[in-house]
């Protein structure tokens, strides 16, 4: 066995692995790289011939692990993208979306396109749902099991084995007890890897709990209309749009929130999503499941905005709660808003996601007087709020419980992706303390490789 860190290696985004195993070569993931210093590697080749890839495996349909996926057809790959049903549903609108983005950058900011429509639907036929926790062949030596992550819908963690080994990349995990869909298997697992490529972004971190974080977030919205201000809520429009349109909905009914607030869902793609999720019940938890109208689409003060000319004008309504993306400010129409409402000191933006290095996102955190929108410079005079426990990640905690699950006297080595290295140090040396000499521990760089 064969393994190749081609991103989300000592760096957060940009997840893709090359294995090889009884002689095929498997890809899985191919994310784009969404830290600034990182962009670059966006426009690199794979180190690998497309004709020489066997199969493709897809984690989950986050941009950091489906975005380059594109590249591939560009690249006359005709193979199969294995995937659960859900990720293929929610990664064919992701690739629709982030290939328009791809085209409208060309457009408006001469910036050289990754790849275009035509390479995203070429590779949205490739998509090949797999069920989830059945054992699939991918050749007579080698077998695949999609096993759930608990992390969004359709998340998956990846087993891969031979006669004699066996793999495991987690993909991005989720929390032991998430929010809208189903969690993990509690049971100990029947998988018993020899290598674990494990995840690590907040192993450093206790998150709040979800009760906390909405309780903050209600009261800052509560607080914002006292002064007369608006609220805008940058989203990822994958979960968090729909958890937060939940929480609202139900702010609405139970009274927590004034009957004169209203709610403007601003993302065509966090509806078109909406949508897919409300086609899945059976991956929601037992809860969830029971709610009616979970999202709000028949509460009168919940506005669900599709027309760009209806956005625009958000801004000068008044009680305003405006949810819209890129969750992390890197674009989309929530740059609209914030650039209207940005030097309005009674107005809120309340973040409530990961922020990746070089985002705006990022650099609001650090609380500067002035920001930069389309190389507009405008004066930031809002309050800034951040809110964590709605993270969709596992936490030290989590991680912890989930790399227990797939210990046993076979595991020989693991590695940690998809995290800053500080933090990975920190989650090493837990690790090191857990299992001594008995387990190599190793933070991979971009372009390392291991033979095993
Ligand atoms: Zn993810």
């Amino acid at each position: 066995m064969e393994i190749r860190f081609i991103g989300a290696s000592k760096n957060v985004t940009g997840s893709c692995y090359l294995l090889k195993i009884a002689n095929k070569n498997i890809l899985i993931d191919y994310g784009m790289f969404q830290e600034i210093n990182y962009m670059d590697h966006n426009y690199k080749k794979l180190p690998i011939d497309t004709n020489d890839i066997d199969i493709v495996i897809l984690t989950h349909a986050h941009l950091d692990h489906c975005g380059l996926l594109p590249k591939l057809s560009q690249d006359n790959y005709k193979g199969q993208i294995l995937c659960s049903p859900a990720t293929s549903s929610l990664c064919a609108e992701i690739l629709t979306d982030s290939a328009k983005i791809q085209e409208n950058n060309l457009y408006f900011k001469n910036i050289q396109p990754l790849y275009n429509t035509k390479d995203a639907i070429k590779t949205i036929s490739l998509l090949t749902p797999i069920a989830v926790n059945k054992p699939y062949k991918i050749s007579n030596e080698v077998t695949l099991k999609l096993i759930p992550a608990s992390h969004i819908l359709g998340a998956t963690s990846v087993y891969i084995q031979d006669h004699s080994e066996s793999i495991i990349f987690s993909g991005d995990l989720g929390r032991v007890t998430p929010n809208i869909i189903k969690g993990f298997d509690k049971q100990i697992s029947e998988e018993k890897p020899n290598v674990i490529v494990m995840e690590s972004l907040y192993g450093n971190t206790i998150h709040e709990s979800y009760e906390s974080a909405s309780k903050k977030l209600l009261n800052s919205i509560v607080q914002t209309m006292s002064r007369g201000g608006n609220v805008m809520i940058p989203v990822f429009s994958i979960q968090r749009h729909q958890e937060i349109l939940h929480l609202l909905t139900n702010a609405l009914k139970s009274g927590n929130l004034k009957k004169n607030v209203q709610i403007f869902s601003d993302s065509p793609l966090g509806y078109k999503i909406m949508r897919i999720y409300e086609s899945h019940t059976d991956e929601m938890n037992y809860e969830f499941k029971k709610i009616h109208n979970p999202y709000g689409t028949n509460v009168q003060n919940m506005h669900f905005v599709h027309s760009n000319n209806k956005s625009m004008g958000l801004y000068k309504k008044s009680n305003a709660v405006i949810i819209a993306g890129s969750g992390m400010l890197n674009g989309g129409r929530i740059l609209n808003h914030l650039r209207k409402l940005a030097g309005d000191k009674n107005s809120s933006l309340i973040i409530v996601g990961f922020q990746a290095e070089g985002t705006l996102g990022y650099e609001i955190l650090k609380h500067p007087k002035t920001i930069k929108i389309n190389s507009e410079s405008i004066p930031l005079k809002l309050n800034i709020e951040e809110i964590y426990g709605f993270s969709a990640h596992a936490d030290k905690n989590d991680l912890l419980w989930w790399l227990e699950k797939y210990s046993s006297e076979n595991l020989k080595r693991i590695f940690l992706v998809h995290s800053e290295v500080d933090v990975a140090n920190s989650f090493k040396e837990i690790l090191v303390d857990k299992f001594g000499n008995n387990i190599k521990i190793s933070i991979p760089d971009i372009g390392e490789q291991h033979s095993f």
